[in-house]
């Protein structure tokens, strides 16, 4: 099997260099080969994307949610082979993995209920007072229009759900944005599989010829090219901080800056105060699982531990310890992925300043590129004393941080970058005694949770996934749920057109019947 570059309906010619996926389990060449696609290809997509985009931009909330729910049934029709080939790529189990396909369909299906209820491009009605005084109030109105063709970047570590049909592809397309992915290397064969679920869906729906592309490279010059390109609006990334800041100087640097939606890692501390360590430090261990959980391989993995040094915190350590001794070692989703692990909490396990509560010697010995548990303890001091401590070690790895007193804590979450998650372990009667931490966390992260693990994100409406940063490069956007919309638009105002001129959502009688804010008032 050779996988070719698609552009709208069309598989390129062969040519150019191939690749192959790799199962990180073994280190074996997977079936099938890929073609690197070249820069008039990237052009091709990006061309014939601003084309669509013509026509998508305003084909009405009816058709792209038929659209959305198309994909959703292609993705599904595809069975089993797609969670195979999710499997022997990314090293991840059956179960996550048809739990990220369930996910993956539900947010497609999420985003077409959105644009069947209407109301998401926030229309606002100011009509006019001809007789105000002292001068008349002209007749305005405002809603969100689509900012044109995006890049999605696919995530190493949600094959599906920020992939191809992933979260940054449903919002784009459910915006009225046409939509090029450049599938990450690592899934090349479950990119393709969704790639052509989405071409189907599109074809059937009747959606413009290159509303959808997808991409492969196993480098960096077909990203480049495509962010670089002058018909491309937005990019959406979530990776590496190293991998998300060059996307976003490239950006910054074209004659025509535009906006990248870069998510690039956090380490999601966890706040354990006193008196929920007393009461229930054993339970408290279980955070283990949401440590090591899939190889630690979330972007809400909780990398740092906080907690005031006492008797109770012992207990915990004792209990997180056997916890983690007792965790299977797992294969992470790249051998490069699991070079960068062992490179950095070697480093952190190397420093004199750093203990180890526990490291698994469960390690399977029958596959490769393993991530193995290990969690490990500093003393605040330290910790303050080296910028290198904050650095999010991607995998099975957390560091718990033991402060002297309260005032130290608080010190060492006021040293903190900004997070995509911050958490705090209480009981409700100690809580009104540590304001002073709890009335600063909403500065730090975008997602304040109480006595909860981060990682288990909820796709809905309320969620915010996005933070501070360097969690991400622009913390007023999440990149999960249906808000997560709102990084592919931007407002336009009409002033002064007469009803007949104006888009639906913006006529006086409201014919698509959507909740609008009509002179002050919110109305249907
Ligand atoms: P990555 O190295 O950041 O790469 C992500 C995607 O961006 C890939 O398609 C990559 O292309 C592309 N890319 C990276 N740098 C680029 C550049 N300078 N120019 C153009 N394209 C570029 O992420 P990864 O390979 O998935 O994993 C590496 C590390 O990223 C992990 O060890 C972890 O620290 C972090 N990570 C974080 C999250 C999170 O949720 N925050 C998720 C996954 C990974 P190529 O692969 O073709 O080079």
């Amino acid at each position: 099997m050779e996988t070719r570059n698609l552009i709208g309906y069309n598989y390129q010619p062969e040519q150019g260099n191939k690749f192959k996926a790799v199962d990180p389990a073994l280190g074996i060449d997977l079936p099938g080969e890929f073609y690197a696609a070249n820069i008039a290809e990237a052009d091709a997509a990006m061309k014939l994307a601003d084309k669509a985009f013509a026509v998508f931009r305003s084909i009405g909330n009816t058709k792209k949610a038929a659209f959305l729910r198309s994909i959703a049934d292609e993705v599904i029709a595809i069975g089993a082979p797609l969670i195979e080939r999710a499997m022997a790529e990314s090293g991840l189990p059956e179960a996550r993995l048809q739990g990220e396909r369930g996910r993956t369909t539900n947010q497609l299906k999420m985003f077409a209920d959105l644009l069947e209820e209407g109301s998401w491009v926030e229309a606002i009605i100011d009509t006019a007072i001809p007789d105000r005084q002292p001068l008349p109030r002209i007749d305005i109105r405002k809603m969100m229009v689509p900012l044109g063709p995006c890049v999605v970047f696919g995530a190493s570590n949600f094959p599906m759900a920020f992939s191809v049909a992933g979260g940054d592809t449903a919002a784009a397309l459910a915006a009225g944005c046409p939509v090029v992915v450049k599938a990450h290397p690592a899934h090349p064969g479950t990119s393709a599989l969704v790639g052509e679920a989405i071409k189907k869906a599109a074809e059937k729906t009747g959606m413009p010829e290159g509303v959808f592309s997808i991409l492969y490279d196993d480098g960096y010059a077909i990203g480049e090219a495509l962010v670089k390109h002058p018909k491309t609006k937005i990019v959406t990334f979530t990776g590496s901080f190293k991998g998300g800041m060059a996307l976003v100087k490239m950006a910054r640097e074209r004659d025509e800056p535009i906006p990248v939606f870069a998510e690039m890692g956090s380490t999601n501390p966890i706040i354990l105060l006193p008196k929920a360590l007393e009461n229930r430090a054993e339970e408290l261990a279980k955070l283990s699982a949401s440590i090591t959980g899939n190889a630690g391989q979330f972007c809400t993995q909780p990398g740092l531990l906080l907690a005031v040094k006492s008797d109770s915190l012992e207990k915990f350590k004792k209990a997180l310890g056997i916890a983690i001794a007792d965790v299977n070692s797992a294969t992470m989703l790249t051998p490069g992925i699991c070079a960068n692990f062992n490179k950095l909490s070697g480093g952190m396990l190397a420093d004199k300043a750093v203990s180890v509560i526990a490291k698994s010697d469960k390690v399977n010995t029958a596959q490769i590129n393993q991530g193995v548990a290990v969690v490990t303890e500093i003393t605040a001091a330290a910790f303050l004393a080296d910028e290198k401590f904050k650095e999010e070690v991607f995998g099975p790895y957390s560091m718990l941080v033991v402060a002297d007193d309260i005032a130290q804590l608080e010190q060492v979450i006021a040293s903190l970058h900004g997070q995509l998650t911050v958490t705090v372990m209480a009981e409700n009667e100690e809580l009104p005694n540590y304001t002073s931490i709890t009335d600063k966390l909403a500065n730090l992260a975008g997602r304040v949770i109480l006595n909860g693990p981060p990682t288990g994100v909820e796709v809905g409406n309320a969620i915010h996934h996005g933070g501070p940063f360097p969690s991400t490069s622009d913390s007023r956007f999440t990149s999960v749920g249906t808000s997560s919309i709102k990084r592919f638009v931007r407002p336009v105002c009409w002033q002064n057109w007469s009803d007949d001129l104006l888009p639906d959502e913006l006529k006086t009688d409201n014919p698509l019947k959507i909740w609008r804010l009509f002179n002050n008032e919110w109305t249907k």
